[in-house]
Parts: structure tokens; sequence; C-alpha cells
């Protein structure tokens, strides 16, 4: 399957060399694939039912399992800073927030190479539909509409190009995105350019809206529990402690009657998970019911063997595990993204791959499925050889990860780490960098036997039986830091707590 992308390179640029006449036979039929990116907001992999996790049986996401079955589901991809402009940024150029310049959720994005603006410049057509939720108009799309922020869930207005004008449409928004996608691709049918569609859904992001039929299900049903809901962080940090996600603290506004004339935090949060769960899953049945929108489109359309499907969400959210709603921090629930490609026909069915993949290789890989030429400076790697069911020799051991604002949102401190296979090390090194009104919190330590404790209910950090492991995480979080050229030599302060802290 490589040759058969390095074959069609060779053809486009008229030079015909580097394959066989076999090859070239195969190549000169081929044509580029388009390349459908759906992504959905806060889809936690424990509400996709392909994951078989504990709610596969109540997230009810049979479109999204199709894609599975025929496709390749990615046990092991994460997000690189838990929020969601900076993963929308960082899918989009390759690159960590301290390159692309968004941290939070207010830094500009603009003139950056993306892997739009290059598909763009490579003769695909490109449009971006839904959530956009990045400060800046898009750039290297044909055509966009997009949800201004957050948009809303019934009657949304979008930002269109070419007025730049917000437009109301009448109905439930997935829906509408739906269509606009189907709107665009069905335009381009008779073109000989192929594909880039970025189709961004707003669910299943607060507040948990839902559509008919999927509004009233689970009305007589008990979702389980995570084991650990009632966790009470004995021997954990105290950003642990500390952080306001937890489910009793959760907003008023967005459900109205979940408090309880109790002191019981426990029985509190047993309550109100009832509600936001199902509240959530709900708002992910209207989403996956637009994916098998989608599909049946491509189908009828006989679109289907020549587009890449990739279905993923811009990172993972809390689900009640931790006693936690929303995302942010490195833990399991938040750092791991969805992530099924379905090729048919060039990627075997139902496969399953391990490998630490990261959102930081979205775009390379989207470049190298398209065989356009990956930017040097992109952070990501392709892991397009793992789709045709290759080894990728020398790929990568651990996953670095940065939540920068300190405080800023839902008291959660800033932190980075290292996720390989096994463990996980975090140090919240306690400092502002430079944000105004948020006092400095003591650095700590926390790791993860994520084999043994995938709840990571343990800290081991400091534990004699993990000494050389925590050396060897210590090492390699160094390195990594190094390699992606994020060491902090512009704040001294940091310096001295690392200093310290190492
Ligand atoms: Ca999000």
């Amino acid at each position: 399957m490589k040759n058969h992308f390095i074959c069609w390179v060779f053809v486009v640029l008229g030079a015909g060399v580097g394959c066989s006449n076999e090859e070239k036979a195969i190549s000169a039929s081929a044509v580029r694939p388009n390349i459908l990116f759906i992504m959905s907001d806060d889809h936690a992999v424990n509400a996709v039912g392909a994951y078989g996790k504990h709610l596969s049986e109540y997230a009810l996401t049979p479109n999204i399992d199709q894609l599975a079955s025929e496709g390749m589901l990615f046990e092991n991809c994460f997000v690189t800073n838990s929020i969601c402009s900076p993963s929308r940024a960082t899918i989009l150029t390759g690159k960590y927030s301290h390159k692309n310049g968004v941290y939070c959720l207010n830094q500009s994005f603009e003139d950056q190479p993306t892997s739009a603006t290059i598909l763009q410049q490579a003769g695909y057509r490109t449009g971006v539909f839904g959530k956009w939720h990045l400060k800046s108009t898009p750039q290297g799309f044909d055509d966009y509409k997009v949800l201004q922020k957050q948009g809303r869930y019934e009657n949304p207005e979008f930002v269109e190009k070419g007025t730049e004008q917000l437009v109301e449409h009448t109905g439930w928004v997935d829906d509408i995105i739906t269509e606009m996608t189907q709107h665009f691709i069905a335009e381009g049918t008779e073109s000989a350019q192929p594909f880039f569609v970025m189709c961004h859904y707003k669910s299943a992001h607060d507040p948990w809206a839902s559509r008919p039929p999927f509004d009233t299900a689970y009305q007589q049903i008990e979702i389980p529990e995570p084991a650990n809901l009632c966790d009470t962080y004995i021997d954990r940090s105290q950003a642990a402690r500390q952080t306001t996600l937890k489910l009793e603290m959760m907003d008023q506004k967005t459900f109205s009657h979940h408090r309880l004339d109790t002191q019981d935090t426990c029985e509190q949060r047993q309550h109100i998970y009832q509600q936001y769960v199902k509240a959530y899953l709900r708002s992910a049945q209207v989403m996956d019911d637009n994916v098998g929108k989608l599909m049946k489109f491509l189908d009828e359309h006989d679109l289907s063997e020549n587009t890449i499907v990739i279905y993923t969400s811009d990172q993972g959210h809390f689900l009640g595990e931790h006693g936690f709603f929303s995302k942010r921090f490195i833990y399991e629930e938040s750092m791991q993204m969805p992530l099924i490609v379905r090729y048919p026909g060039q990627i075997e069915s139902g496969t399953r791959r391990e490998e630490l993949i990261a959102n930081l290789d979205f775009a390379p890989t989207i470049l190298d499925l398209a065989g356009v030429t990956v930017p040097t400076d992109m952070q990501g790697v392709s892991f397009a050889e793992m789709l045709w069911g290759n080894k990728v020799d020398g790929w990568r051991e651990a996953i670095y990860y940065r939540y920068w604002q300190h405080l800023l949102h839902r008291n959660v401190a800033a932190h980075y780490g290292i996720r390989s296979a096994n463990h996980k090390l975090i140090f919240y090194y306690g400092l502002p960098l430079g944000q105004t009104d948020f006092e400095p919190t003591q650095p700590e330590w926390e790791m993860f036997d994520l084999k043994n404790d995938p709840q990571e209910m343990q800290n081991i950090y400091g534990n004699f039986a993990y000494a050389e492991e925590t050396k060897s995480l210590k090492q390699q979080l160094k390195q990594l830091q190094q390699h992606f050229d994020d060491t902090d030599d512009q704040y001294p302060e940091l310096q001295q707590v690392h200093q310290k802290y190492f």
C-alpha cells in the first residue's frame, strides 16, 4: 500500500519513475483519496460503544461502532493539552501549544500552515463546517460555515465565508452541520478535485442538549457508576483535591435541580452523575445519528470507496471518574481521544492498534494520506503506515503532555507530564508563568502504574519499588521537552523549581 501512494506522487509530477510497471498501472488509475474528518466535541472513549468500556452497553453509538467494524480503531490516542481550542490548533498545525501559540481559549490563531492550507495548495477542495472554536477566521478553506465560539444547539447561528455575517439556521445544530457537509461534497462531485472536509459537531459539549427521539432515552434506567465516582483523593496531589471539576460543584445553570439537602458528597455525586451522564449520552446519540447520515450519503453518491473517513473528538471527558466532569487534567479519561479510520478495501476491517498516537499526528497523517510532503517543522508523525497494517520502527514510547493555564478554569493547576505504555508521571509546577491574578501553588509530583492501577488511584511517586522507573520517566520527560523545544528557558522562576524538584 505504501508504494501505491509513493507512485501516485511520481505520476502526478509527470516523472513516472521509481515504480515497477505493475505499480504504475495501479497508480495511473489511482485517484487521490477524499478525506472526511469528523470531529465531535468532548466525546470520551468511555462513551463510544466500540471501545468496550464500562458504559459501552449504554453508550449507544451504532454508527461510530460500524466505522470501527469496517476500519481501524486506535486504542491509545491522546491529546497533548486537554482543552478545546488548543487541541483544535494542534490538530490543524501538527504542533504543540507553545509552537502554534494557542495555550487556552483566548489566543489568536492566524497565518499558520495547517493541513487545510497545505491541502488547498495541493489542489484539494477544502471545507470546514460546524464548531471551529479558534480565535480567527478559518484559513485554507474554499468554504466554511462555523459556529461563533460555542454556538447553540437549537437554531444556531453560523459565520459564513464571504459575508462573515452571522446567519441563523432553523433546526438542530448537528443536523445542520451534516447538511452543510453533504452540500459541500455534492457541489464538487463533478469536479476532478478530491475533497478534504472537516465536519465538526457540537455534541457532546455542555450544556448537553438533545433532540427527539434521543432526548427521552434512559428515563427508567440507572446508568452504572464508575468505581471511583466517590474518590476522596487520599494520598494524591493537592491539585486533584483542590480542583472544582467535581460533580457536586457543577454549574447550577447546567442542572438546575441537582442539589440535594445533604452533606453527603458521595450521595450528591451519585445523584448528579445520573442526570449528567444521561444528558451527555443523549447528546452524543444525536451526533452518532449524524455520522450515520454522512456514511449513507457517501454510499448513495458512490463515494465510500475513495473516501478516508476519520472519526475523533477534540479531547476526552470525565464521566464521573474521580467524581469529575469536564477535562484539562492529564488523567486518562480527559487525555484519551477516540480515533477510528475507515478506508474500504485499503484498511483491514475491524482492526485495532495499540501504539501511542497523539493529536499532534493528525495533520502529518492527513497530508501523508493525500500524498503531500509533510513540513519538517510539524512536530507530529504520520501513522499512515499503521493503517496499511505495517509496523513503524522507532515509533514513540511516550507522549509529552502540558496543560498551561494555572488555576484559570476550575482551579486546575498547570502541569506537564509523560504517558508511556505502562506509566504516567505528572509534575504540577505550581507557577502561573505570566498569568496575572493567580497565586503560585506548592510544586508536586504524581505517578501512576497504569497496568496495575488503570483508574489512577494510587500515587506511586516516591515509592521505592518504582525508583528506577521514576528515574527513567524523568529522563524521558526531559528528553521530550528538549525534542519539542519546550524547555521554559524564558522562565527563570520555573528553572529554579526544576532544580529543586527534579
Ligand atoms: Ca472540547
